[in-house]
């Protein structure tokens, strides 16, 4: 069994007391055990903030985006490796690639953009000179500093490599030092990460700890210099948020949490026409990617009223055609849940809706899957019997296999009900009606982050409704969390202080070309 260790204070330290055992998801087999109790997260803090931030700080944007890039070099030699360990946690060859490979790409996304966009410099310009005075002897400008303190990332359990890098390159790059702090049900795959950067020597001491268990008291130590980078339920986005720590300091904090993201199909699109059929191999992979264990999986399917029937049975069929099992087996599409708890959940979530819902596809209560120790559930797909009056349908997320067809009469309708799911990470539009698109885009814009619109013409050359891109914000507000990453160079803002100088303009220039 693999014992997960903390990296703090530039060693590896076990944790006392009852270790929680970590189980393989597709066989139920423990695999690893884990506890960060004992762990000193006051002198990580300290020791990040004293070794750590200095070593960054006196580099400039491209020496250290030059340890981005040897970042993502040696982790991409682990490749095989890293994609196995992610099949302990249920993935799918395609579902690993999603999760490793997005997260070294990201890593390398970021190594790439401060090597060509970034000045040699330390500090970073933002928008062009103010002139103050008359004479203009006295100006304005504004730049940004990194901050001093430590980035302290909380990560989900579901993307435990893309989770972290997507929150490290940027943090780096800024000159933060970081505390990784992974999800323990899939923290395996992230401590094998960050066992082989530190055996590297690629990253400077004290720039990355990491901290395998529960985060204990490390909140309790955070100052005003500290940022924390949350990803995870609303819940504890919320916990994060009131800790009295955060509160009292002023701590600077990012939530992205869980949202109810939706897809509007149009109601142009006949059934059997293109647009059709990218929407519907849409929902089904949204359903079943990563087993729907994916922050901006769709969760409700608005779908035109008199469409209802059409779709259901096209969806059914596709459904139909999903082989759940171990990932390894010949022909198998969707892996299990997570862990137990996952599972539990997930049907638990279905029971919540069920009031008002229907079951029109999958059995959450099927157990006849190999092998038999894992944590499998089948895509379930449900139908809200009332959609305006419904609640549940609009706020509880079942994190899992799972999504409701919510049926819609007219744009305005469709909108009102896309808002219901009070700020979500993402919505796509699947329509070719210009004028339909453009009231749901704009009806749908001021309560989610990314809208994603898709017709005949770009259909084929669509990312998907899921999938996060790097050169755009990634994030949501509400329900979503409030938060908002990457999106290139503004992801860094996240960890750097904006300061207004004012001053003499010659100074202001000499300043910032040191
Ligand atoms: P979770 O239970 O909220 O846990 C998230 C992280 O918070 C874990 O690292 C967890 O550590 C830690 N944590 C738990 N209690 C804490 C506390 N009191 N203070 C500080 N940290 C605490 O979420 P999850 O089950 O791992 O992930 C699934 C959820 O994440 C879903 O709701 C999904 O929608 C959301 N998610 C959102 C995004 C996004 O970008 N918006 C992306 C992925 C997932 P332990 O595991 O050690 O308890």
């Amino acid at each position: 069994m693999v014992v997960l260790e903390s990296y703090a204070c530039g060693e590896w330290k076990k944790g006392i007391g009852n270790p929680r055992v970590l189980r393989n998801a597709v066989t139920g087999e423990p695999i690893a055990e884990v506890s960060s109790e004992g762990i000193d997260f006051g002198a990580m803090l300290r020791h990040g903030r004293e070794r750590g931030g200095p070593s960054l700080r006196k580099l400039t944007f491209p020496e250290r985006a030059a340890i981005l890039k040897k970042m993502a070099g040696v982790l991409n030699d682990h490749g095989d490796e890293l994609r196995r360990i992610a099949g302990s946690y249920g993935a799918t060859a395609k579902d690993a690639r999603l999760d490793v490979d997005g997260g070294i790409g990201t890593l390398a996304f970021y190594a790439s953009l401060g090597a060509k966009q970034l000045p040699e410099a330390r500090v970073l310009a933002d928008g062009d000179v103010s002139r103050l005075s008359k004479e203009g002897n006295f100006v304005g400008r504004h730049v940004e500093v990194p901050l001093e303190g430590v980035a302290v990332q909380i990560n989900a359990y579901n993307f435990p490599s893309w989770g972290m890098l997507e929150k490290l390159a940027p943090a780096l790059l800024a000159g933060m030092p970081s505390l990784v702090k992974p999800a323990t049900p899939s923290a395996w795959l992230t401590f094998r990460m960050v066992q082989i950067l530190i055996a590297s020597g690629v990253v400077p001491e004290g720039a990355l700890q990491l901290v395998s268990g529960s985060v204990g008291d490390l909140l309790s130590h955070l100052t005003c210099q500290d940022v924390v980078s949350f990803t995870g339920s609303a819940s504890t986005g919320e916990k994060i948020r009131t800790h009295p720590a955060i509160v009292k300091n002023a701590v600077r904090v990012n939530i992205e949490a869980d949202s109810l993201n939706c897809i509007v199909l149009g109601p142009d699109v006949a059934p059997g026409s293109p647009t059709f059929e990218y929407f519907k191999n849409e929902v089904v992979s949204e359903m079943t990617v990563k087993a729907g264990q994916k922050c901006t999986a769709i969760r409700r399917v608005l779908i035109p009223e008199e469409r209802a029937e059409d779709v259901i049975r096209a969806l059914r069929e596709s459904l139909a055609s999903i082989r759940v099992g171990d990932p390894d087996a010949e022909g198998v599409v969707m892996g299990p849940l997570v862990d137990e708890d996952a599972l539990v959940s997930a049907r638990q979530g279905i029971e919540k809706l069920a009031p008002e819902t229907e079951i029109v596809a999958g059995d959450p209560g099927r157990k006849d899957f190999e092998p038999k120790g894992g944590f499998f559930m089948e895509p379930v797909l449900l139908r809200c019997r009332d959609p305006k009056r419904a609640a549940a349908v609009h706020e509880v997320e079942v994190f899992g296999p799972v999504a409701t067809l919510v049926s819609y009469r007219g744009a305005e309708e469709a909108i009102e009900l896309g808002r219901k799911g009070g700020g979500s990470l993402v919505a796509s539009i699947y329509s070719d009606d210009e004028d339909f698109v453009a009231r749901t885009t704009l009806g749908l814009a001021p309560y989610h982050g990314r809208l994603v619109v898709v017709d005949a013409r770009s259909a084929p050359e669509s990312n998907g409704h899921g999938v996060v891109m790097r050169h755009l914000v990634h994030g949501g507000p509400g329900r979503a969390g409030g938060g908002e990453e990457l999106g290139g160079v503004r992801s860094l803002h996240h960890y750097m202080q904006r300061v207004a100088l004012q001053g003499d303009p010659d100074w202001l220039e000499r300043l910032l070309a040191r």
